[in-house]
């Protein structure tokens, strides 16, 4: 991998596991310093083993992205430790209950639109504040889903929340253009983490869920890490308000199964 982040002073969210960690590492491999946020410690500090490992320098910051303290309390560490702050990966997030919305407990959906909704907010204000505060620049990419672009019967909060951050990209990017802050989203089809495990692993589902990509396969963490570091880089440079989906052909075959 080319230093293309070289210099550049990185936070990932919910880089505790899946997507999040392959990020800090590969933000770390293109020469980022990485500060890696998430509400466990100890796999938070295997994350930061593995930046280091990669010869990177990390911080690993706990908060939980649903409270305004923690992540103004984040971006202070982050700044106290590194200087500044330039790029970002809003990517923590929950899969809540999936179930019908007659089902649904209002808890259930508080919690899902506070973590990944409200969250992408919270990190995008604390963010660009500091962002401003240095004079302007950066990028910020935030984790939506193909549930983004599309539904799914029995996950109405969970797509409702990734259609909200889509929204939300698009504003903020609105707002800090002028600013020469970039702000895109990524929109992944299923990938193999702990998110994959915990809703598609019975059986059935898991061959139904499989057909609908077109690939074969569902996708790897690293794979979304290396779009994410395109577009952190000043390779992405006109790229802004933009979502990029990586999706081994989901959408594209939505509605023929193979
Ligand atoms: P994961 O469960 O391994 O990772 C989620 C991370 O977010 C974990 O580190 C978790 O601890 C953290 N997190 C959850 N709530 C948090 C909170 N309140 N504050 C701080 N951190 C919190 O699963 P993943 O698949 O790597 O998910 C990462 C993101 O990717 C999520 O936003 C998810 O919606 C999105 N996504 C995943 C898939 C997939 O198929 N795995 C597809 C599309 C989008």
């Amino acid at each position: 991998m080319t230093r293309e982040l070289e210099g550049k002073v990185g936070l990932v969210t919910g880089g505790t596991s899946g997507i999040g960690r392959d990020t800090a590492v590969l933000f770390a491999r293109a020469g980022a310093k990485v500060v890696v946020s998430g509400r466990r410690e100890p796999e938070g500090k295997e994350t930061v083993e593995l930046v280091s490992a990669a010869g990177g320098d990390g911080l690993f910051v706990k908060a939980d992205v649903s409270k305004a303290s923690e992540v103004d309390a984040l971006i202070q560490k982050a700044v106290e430790r590194f200087g500044r702050l330039d790029i970002a990966f809003n990517n923590a997030g929950i899969e809540g209950v999936w179930v019908p919305i007659i089902k649904q407990s209002e808890e259930d959906w508080d919690r899902t639109i506070d973590i990944n909704l409200k969250g992408v907010w919270l990190c995008l204000k604390y963010e660009i504040r500091q962002m401003l505060k240095q004079g302007g620049g950066g990028a910020i990419v935030n984790m939506a889903s193909i549930n983004g672009l599309i539904g799914a019967a029995g996950a109405a909060a969970y797509s409702a929340s990734k259609h909200g951050v889509m929204g939300l990209t698009k504003a903020a990017a609105l707002e800090t253009a002028r600013s020469r802050i970039r702000i895109n989203a990524v929109c992944p089809a299923v990938i193999e983490t702990p998110m994959r495990e915990r809703l598609f692993d019975a059986p059935l589902v898991h061959k139904y869920v499989l057909s609908c990509h077109p690939i074969g396969r569902f996708g790897r963490p690293t794979e979304i890490a290396e779009a994410v570091v395109w577009m952190c880089s000043d390779r992405a440079s006109f790229m802004t308000g933009q979502s990029l989906v990586l999706d081994g052909g989901f959408l594209a075959g939505q509605n023929s199964p193979s």
